[in-house]
């Protein structure tokens, strides 16, 4: 119904919503024309109702001149395709032990499942987005990561060998590049290759870092489970400065995934990107509260 027939409930509604949009001006100013890296994961991208709302966020975020980089993680999907396959796994300080049968699901599971859905997801929502595999095109050079075995006395056995997991060694930005200038969204599977060509799996807050630091995005943002970092008496924290954060990270409160999240976030932030948040994804458009809300959402970490 035309506006000047409607109740004066309805007129007021319809008011707030314009000036919603009117507020969120200076924050498309602030942001426009800025790189911002995204790791989408854990229950934001299981929930279709959720994965939905992300998809047009990530929509509007383009259209009012961003340019938004996903990188997406894969845990839960890989873990239920192991289960399926009736192949064990086990983590070491929150990283999955990937030897060469579990390395060929995880990247069959990221590649041709999430990574694919993601695309079609944005795009079935009207965005423009472009699949990118860490493992082709030698977009992400990985080393093998080497973790030494506190639990071991014998002199042979001071690794542990995690199979392949890796991290970024080298991340060819040009690809990345190539796809914004193209218009396109970005949608980054966490995959690399060593210098034989074998493929690794890197943990996603790790290479959404990474990224996050080579094209020198201004903002990292790290979707999650929980409301942020939560202090011990479970509580969220809402901010932290870099120094407070390298703190915080050896404290006992602090373990699993979120241990290299934080640590990613300090790397990005030492490295020129301005602030990097870990936000909960659990909330519907919980990129677009923190973008354009003035506290913003989740645990900020700046320099
Ligand atoms: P994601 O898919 O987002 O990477 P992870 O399981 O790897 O999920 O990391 C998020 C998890 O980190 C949370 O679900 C929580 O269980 C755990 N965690 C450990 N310490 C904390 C903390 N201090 N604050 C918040 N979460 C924490
Ligand atoms: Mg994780």
């Amino acid at each position: 119904m035309k506006f000047d027939f409607l109740s004066n409930t309805d007129k007021n509604y319809f008011i707030r919503k314009a000036s919603t949009l009117v507020e969120a001006l200076p924050y498309i100013r602030k942001h426009n024309g800025k790189k911002i890296v995204i790791k989408y994961g854990g229950h934001a991208m299981i929930d279709k109702n959720l994965s939905k709302s992300f998809s047009r966020d990530i929509c509007l975020l383009k259209e009012v001149g961003m340019y938004p980089i996903i990188v997406h993680g894969g845990g839960p999907q890989i873990g239920k395709m192991l289960k399926k396959k009736n192949i064990n796994t086990s983590f070491v300080d929150g990283l999955r032990v990937t030897d060469k049968n579990t390395v060929k699901i995880v990247e069959k599971v990221l590649s041709n499942d999430i990574n694919k859905k993601i695309v079609n997801d944005i795009n079935d929502n009207g965005g423009k987005a472009k699949g990118l595999k860490g493992n082709k095109n030698n977009f992400i050079k990985a080393t093998k990561i080497i973790i030494p075995n506190k639990n071991s006395d014998s002199k042979i056995e001071k690794i542990l060998d995690l199979g392949f997991v890796g991290e970024p060694k080298k991340i060819s930005i040009s690809i990345i590049n190539q796809t914004l200038k193209d218009g396109l969204i970005p949608v980054i599977a966490p995959l690399g290759t060593d210098e034989m060509g074998n493929t690794y799996n890197i943990n996603a807050d790790t290479v959404a870092g990474a990224i996050a630091k080579s094209i020198k995005a201004s903002k990292l943002l790290l979707l999650t489970d929980v409301a942020g970092i939560l202090n011990k008496n479970k509580k969220l924290i809402p901010s932290l400065s870099i120094n407070q954060a390298k703190k915080i990270i050896n404290k006992d409160f602090i373990v699993g995934g979120m241990k290299p999240k934080i640590t990613n976030c300090i790397e990005a932030i030492s490295s020129g990107v301005k602030e990097a948040t870990i936000l909960d994804g659990r909330i519907p458009h919980s990129v677009i509260l923190e973008l354009f809300t003035e506290d913003g959402i989740g645990t900020q970490i700046y320099s």
